[in-house]
């Protein structure tokens, strides 16, 4: 028996996405990672899955695109469950910041110098250092089999071309994490580490890889497709308070006021985001908006929130 939102959505959701397919224009495809600026900039896709496993999808919801950002959701998740809260929080703070996700600003003007917060590039950095794990092979190894866990596709792989691509143009990223060792929070090779995060914002989904993962977020860490629990509640209660207060850069204030769901966004122009005990979400959409979102991705976003009022506020 479909809900009612469930038949509009059905009805309504492929003429949403062609009105937000209209910001494209407005957008840039990310190009300080070479590889991502091959992407399509009229791009716009969704899916949303139920409890139930059953899910719509409209627009271009099955070309395939890296997590980027939206991995640091869930690495900090393995690094919860792989350390306890404490160790977490002892190499990285629950703080906004209001400047940009690869800004250095505060690494130095905040003692003890740790990362504001694990969604910032510097924060997952020291999250990728804390994953458990001998060698670099076997921590980026342990993502890529949660990810397909919490994706239920064990077909999930790190892209290679955009891996690379990262990697020979992450001076930014390398001199933050330089900078890190030496305040002692980053313990370990940096390159090794470093190695650790490219290779998890690289790896590949579709929407409905995204809305499966989130699935699973809406469900307090059970899929509830499966039944399986998969992270304990009290992590995911502490990412969602994340992607709520962080998840979409220094726009998340705006994003909480305009969509008010837990969210998080990557470069590569994903949106993994959420209705709390129904909905798990994911949205694709490469042309971003000047602080780095998915610019036709939030506009849908916007949409649905307000036509069917999610949000949580
Ligand atoms: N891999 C990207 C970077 O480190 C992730 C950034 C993002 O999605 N905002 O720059």
């Amino acid at each position: 028996q479909a809900s009612e939102v469930w038949i509009r959505l059905q009805k309504e959701l492929p003429q949403w996405v062609e009105e937000s397919r209209a910001q494209c224009g407005e957008g840039k495809v990310a190009s300080y990672i070479p590889e991502l600026a091959k992407a399509p900039h009229r791009a716009l896709g969704i899916q949303i899955m139920n409890g139930s496993g059953a899910s719509i999808a409209a627009g271009d919801a099955a070309i395939p695109f890296t997590m980027q950002s939206i991995s640091k959701v869930f690495t900090l998740l393995l690094a919860l469950m792989d350390n306890g809260e404490a160790a977490v929080f002892d190499k990285v703070g629950m703080e906004p910041t209001g400047d940009n996700f690869n800004s250095m600003l505060k690494l130095e003007l905040v003692q003890p110098g740790i990362p504001f917060n694990p969604l910032i590039n510097a924060g997952a950095i020291v999250i990728s250092s804390l994953i458990a794990g001998a060698r670099m092979e076997e921590k980026s190894d342990r993502v890529l089999q949660f990810f397909r866990k919490l994706a239920a596709n064990d077909f999930l792989e790190v892209n290679e071309a955009v891996y690379q691509s990262e990697a020979a143009s992450a001076d930014l990223n390398r001199s933050m994490a330089y900078f890190l060792k030496d305040n002692g929070v980053l313990k370990g090779k940096v390159d090794e580490v470093l190695d650790v995060y490219f290779r998890h914002c690289s790896i590949n989904v579709t929407c409905a890889d995204l809305a499966r993962m989130a699935l699973v977020l809406a469900f307090d860490g059970t899929d509830p497709i499966t039944g399986e629990r998969h992270i304990p509640r009290r992590y995911v209660q502490i990412a969602k308070t994340f992607m709520v207060t962080c998840g979409m850069y220094n726009a998340s204030g705006e994003f909480a006021i305009e969509v008010g769901m837990p969210a998080k966004s990557g470069v590569a122009g994903g949106i993994l985001t959420l209705v709390p005990g129904r909905y798990g979400i994911g949205v694709v959409g490469p042309a971003l908006n000047p602080k780095g979102n998915s610019i036709a991705g939030v506009d849908l976003l916007e949409t649905l929130s307000q036509r069917l009022d999610w949000s949580l506020f």
